[in-house]
Order: structure tokens, then C-alpha cells, then sequence
């Protein structure tokens, strides 16, 4: 018996890929420019921003998306996911990937309108990126079976209509780079992830597109959008 006044809240949790373990999900991290689009927003090589979602915006992906309220840009980012295993406060870049305990791809979804009418004003972006079921995510790849992979493609196709293509070896920030540098900002705990921002080509979504989307050796996903709801 506990004298929690009700049930804690459910684990949100991801598969391990290969083997019936999950991987209980603390929080998500999510960078912002990790790539270079082509303009000048990354001349500089600046300490890029992170935001946030709850655990409770990862859902697997697999099956279908709900079509989000409030948005009449509903967009797809994909993206490398960290898992992180081992808690950490200050890591260094030479100790980063020992706090790594997998990967996996997935999409940061994201309310454009929304961000875009708050980045106008300077409110948060939470209405944006947080909503359910905005994170959906391959199962996690263990790097004790699969190492830490610096380069492979990563892409996003859309009814058969590639969208998004990179390769890891393109981010700007390495992961020992950004797991570094969040945890000097909080302390690391192990079931975060880490999204790590997405490459050039994010666009809109309709009702019953289906995403393809991966990164080579990781994951690979397939997703179709549901109806849009009635506002
Ligand atoms: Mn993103």
C-alpha cells in the first residue's frame, strides 16, 4: 500500500530493439539546428537551443498518427533519439557516450502555425512541439550491440516522395558534443532522450499520408496520418 492519494502515473516507455526489454522514458530533450539548411541561420556555430516534450508525447512509431487539433500545418522533422542510461551532471565530452545507452529515430511533429505565432510573439513553444503523441519513435538500438554510429543515412519520404535525406556525419553538434553541453545546463538522467534536430526539407502533412522514414543501421518506420479532427 502507498499513501499516494492516486495511482502514479504510468512509465511512458520505448521497445529495445531485438529483445522484449523496454526502455522507460524520463524526459525528451530536443535540439533545434543540427544541420545546415542552406541559409544563414547556422553561419555561426552557436550553442544550438533545446526545448522540450513530455514523456508522456512518446508514443511508438508504428501504425497511426492522430492528426493533431489547433494546426493547420501539422509538420514532420525526422530526427537521431539518444537514450540515455547512466545519469550525469558536467559530463565531458570524452566521458559523453559512456552515458549513452542507445538510439533510435524519430519525429519531432510540430504545430508550424502555432510556432511560428509564438516565436512571433516570444511565448513558449510548448503548444508547438509538446502536444500527445508528438514524439513517435523506432525501439531503441542498444550501443553495447551497435556502438555509437557517427555517420548513416537519415531520411523521410512521404507517399513514396522523399522529403528529407542527410547523413549523421552532417549534424553540426556530435553527441558527445550535445550530451555534454545539456547536461552542464541539467543533470542527465537515465531514460532521457536526446532529440537531436532535424535535417533540411520539413513540410506540412495531410490526412492519410504515410511517412517512410530511418536512419540506416538504427530503425526504420512506417506511419500513416489519421482523419483531421473536427474543429
Ligand atoms: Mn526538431
Amino acid at each position: 500500500m502507498s499513501n499516494f492519494v492516486f495511482e502514479p502515473t504510468r512509465v511512458a516507455s520505448l521497445p529495445v530493439s531485438g529483445s522484449d526489454a523496454r526502455f522507460p522514458v524520463a524526459r525528451v530533450f530536443c535540439l533545434g539546428r543540427n544541420y545546415h539548411w542552406g541559409d544563414a541561420l547556422n553561419a555561426v556555430r552557436e550553442v544550438p537551443a533545446y526545448f522540450m516534450k513530455p514523456a508522456t508525447s512518446v508514443i511508438d512509431a508504428t501504425g497511426e498518427l492522430a492528426f493533431p487539433t489547433q494546426t493547420q500545418q501539422f509538420c514532420h522533422e525526422i530526427e537521431l533519439v539518444v537514450a540515455i542510461g547512466i545519469d550525469g551532471f558536467e559530463i565531458s565530452e570524452a566521458q559523453a557516450l559512456n552515458h549513452v545507452w542507445g538510439y533510435a529515430a524519430g519525429l519531432d511533429l510540430t504545430r508550424r502555425d502555432l510556432q511560428m505565432a509564438a516565436k512571433a510573439v516570444g511565448n513558449p513553444w510548448e503548444p508547438a512541439k509538446a502536444f500527445d503523441g508528438s514524439a513517435p519513435i523506432t525501439p531503441i538500438v542498444p550501443a553495447s550491440r551497435n556502438g555509437h554510429p557517427q555517420q548513416g543515412a537519415i531520411w523521410l519520404s512521404v507517399n513514396g516522395v522523399e522529403r528529407q535525406r542527410s547523413d549523421l556525419e552532417n549534424q553540426i553538434w556530435s553527441v558527445s558534443e550535445i550530451v555534454s553541453q545539456l547536461s552542464h545546463s541539467v543533470s542527465l538522467r537515465a531514460g532521457d532522450l536526446i532529440m537531436t534536430g532535424t535535417p533540411p526539407g520539413v513540410a506540412s502533412l495531410e490526412a492519410g499520408d504515410v511517412i517512410n522514414g530511418g536512419i540506416s543501421g538504427i530503425g526504420e518506420f512506417e506511419v500513416r496520418i489519421g482523419s483531421r479532427p473536427a474543429d
